[in-house]
């Protein structure tokens, strides 16, 4: 039996046609790639096709796990715990689908299993070559991707833009792919105009001279996403037409936008996804995008605020302040709120301020605050003020990882009143160590094996019945996604329990604690969660626990 259900799923895989799509940035980086992928994959989604995307990035790091998120923005945590870009979360948002771990790569990776093969002499004895050894690794990932995904189209984005070192052995695949492939593979550049203040008209000279740097990698695009600060006209979309040798018609306009989820629907205007199935020879059925448009509709129609404050340490670079590292909490906060019919309205506090309590006032006038994940000593002092303070003032509070754990340390502090408590990532040798390392965990610090050790990726956990996070589910057993290597201290459990702060969800073996609350005689809304629930939100399914939050903050106001 076994043997004949693995033959009929093996032919049935083989005789799929599968499509591949290539988006590549020019002219400048930040203009929307990830957004534009999301989107592509959406619209073909949307036209009834299974859709999978993937995520390159140039750089040497493995994964993302490393990076400090003032480089390189938010840390998206896959289901399989690979930590990745946050363009990953996009995908996750846009299709509604958990993406697995073989879909992101960096050159760092590729390089690593490259290397590795040649250990296991997996090459047979072959002088092993930069090029086509990598690019063919490359390749081997996309495709087993599409197969794991069974995935009639699959979406990839190439990190950085064209022309750059980094991603040339990128675009060297993408060369062999389509020669290989005629018909399968279609390359979408997306490309910045701009309209320069003091000429008041949009130039496409950058986007031509894109065009021509990605002809020298021998690639030519199918396909030109013309990002610009308002919509690209016929006669510059001729121009573009002309000089990059795409047709006028595949030349899409991509005005900025007040909000991402507006794109999909904007690339249909200029039939984006017809086009696409066109050039790819695909069926194309009757797109159906209405609860997507649904959604768009609700966002926009919503009146009353909430207030939230997101109390953080990431937020500056240089003089510009970055909201990206914060970027699925923020989409969390917004898809809650719009399902309850609220328009919410996100500041973003630095938590160093509050190391002087006189500045903590501020926080009077939020429904809610949240403290999300971190790592590190710099601001800590200031987010245990605010924690004391939104507790003893009744603020609803909603603490993520770091904002859980820290949270238990405030409890200790100023409830339990216990003298010298810390967490032993910032004082090991504190009296009470009420958030410590694992055994496990202090193994791998020492011998500092540091990426992507952490207690990474989905697992399960159990919670009492009748509590604020039970309730909240609607169900007594959850999945998480998770990216930390401290604990509650078994050592404490009973002592804070008993203080008043219930311990709502742990992991099945009851070890590890997931959930911190207070009840809600105490305080109208006091949560910390050890995971990640932000990775879980998307558009068209907000998550339960964010949910609660924000209507707590509402009811608050
Ligand atoms: N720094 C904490 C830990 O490693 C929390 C991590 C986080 O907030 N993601 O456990």
């Amino acid at each position: 039996m076994a043997t004949k259900g693995t033959t009929k799923s093996a032919s049935k895989t083989r005789s799929k046609k599968r499509s591949y799509i290539f988006v590549v940035g020019g002219v400048m980086s930040g203009v929307g790639k990830g957004v534009a992928s999301s989107s592509i994959a959406k619209i073909l989604q949307a036209r009834g096709l299974t859709v999978t995307a993937l995520k390159i990035d140039p750089y040497i790091n493995v994964d993302a796990g490393t990076m400090n998120p003032t480089e390189h923005g938010e840390v998206f945590v896959l289901q399989g715990g690979l930590e990745t870009d946050q363009d990953m979360g996009n995908y996750e948002r846009f299709i509604g689908v958990d993406i697995p771990d073989i879909n992101y790569m960096t050159t760092g990776s590729v390089y690593q299993t490259v290397i590795q093969k040649e250990r296991n002499l997996e090459y047979k004895g072959k002088n092993v070559q930069v090029v086509p050894d990598v690019p063919l690794e490359v390749i081997r990932r996309i495709k087993h991707a599409a197969e794991v995904a069974d995935a009639d189209v699959t979406i990839t984005e190439i990190g950085g833009t064209i022309g750059e070192y980094e991603n040339i052995l990128f675009l060297e695949a993408v060369r062999m792919m389509k020669g290989e492939m005629p018909g399968s593979v279609a390359v979408v550049m997306v490309s910045y105009l701009p309209v320069p203040g003091s000429l008041g008209e949009m130039k496409t000279k950058p986007t031509q001279h894109a065009s021509r740097t990605l002809n020298s990698a021998g690639v030519f695009a199918d396909f030109i996403l013309a990002r610009a600060p308002i919509a690209v006209d016929k006669k510059r979309k001729e121009k573009i037409a002309r000089f990059c040798n795409v047709q006028p018609d595949h030349v899409i306009s991509a005005p900025d936008v007040k909000s991402i989820y507006d794109v999909p629907l904007n690339f249909e205007r200029d039939k984006l996804s017809e086009r696409i199935c066109s050039v790819l020879n695909l069926p194309c059925k009757k797109s159906n995008l209405s609860t997507w448009k649904r959604f768009v509709d609700r966002s926009k129609d919503t009146h009353d605020t909430v207030q939230i404050a997101v109390v953080g340490k990431y937020f500056s670079s240089g003089d510009f302040v970055l909201s990206d590292v914060y970027i699925s909490i923020l989409e969390a906060i917004k898809y809650s709120a719009y399902k309850l019919g609220l328009k919410p309205e996100i500041t973003y506090l630095s938590s160093q301020d509050f190391e002087n309590k006189k500045n903590l006032q501020k926080l009077k006038k939020f429904d809610g605050v949240l403290i999300p994940g971190g790592f590190g000593t710099t601001g800590i002092q200031g987010k245990l003020n605010v924690i004391q303070y939104v507790r003893e003032n009744k603020i609803p509070y909603f603490g993520i990882c770091y904002g859980m754990q820290l949270a238990v340390v405030e409890f200790a502090q100023n409830v339990l009143k216990l003298k010298q408590v810390s967490t032993a990532e910032i004082d090991p040798t504190a009296k009470h160590v009420v958030v410590d390392i694992m055994p496990e965990q202090k193994e791998k610090l020492a011998k500092k094996d540091m990426g992507g050790t952490m207690r990474l990726g989905e697992y399960p956990a159990v919670l009492a019945k009748g509590s604020i996070a039970a309730k909240a589910y609607g169900a007594t057993t959850i999945s998480e996604r998770h990216r930390h290597r401290y604990e509650v201290s078994p050592d404490y459990i009973t002592e804070i329990s008993s203080g008043g702060l219930i311990f709502s969800g742990t992991s099945p073996d009851g070890r590890l604690m997931e959930i911190a609350e207070l009840p809600p005689s105490k305080h109208p809304f006091f949560l910390g969660v050890q995971f990640h629930p932000e990775f879980h939100a998307r558009p068209l399914d907000p998550h339960p626990l964010f949910t609660a939050f924000i209507k707590a903050s509402y009811e608050s106001k």
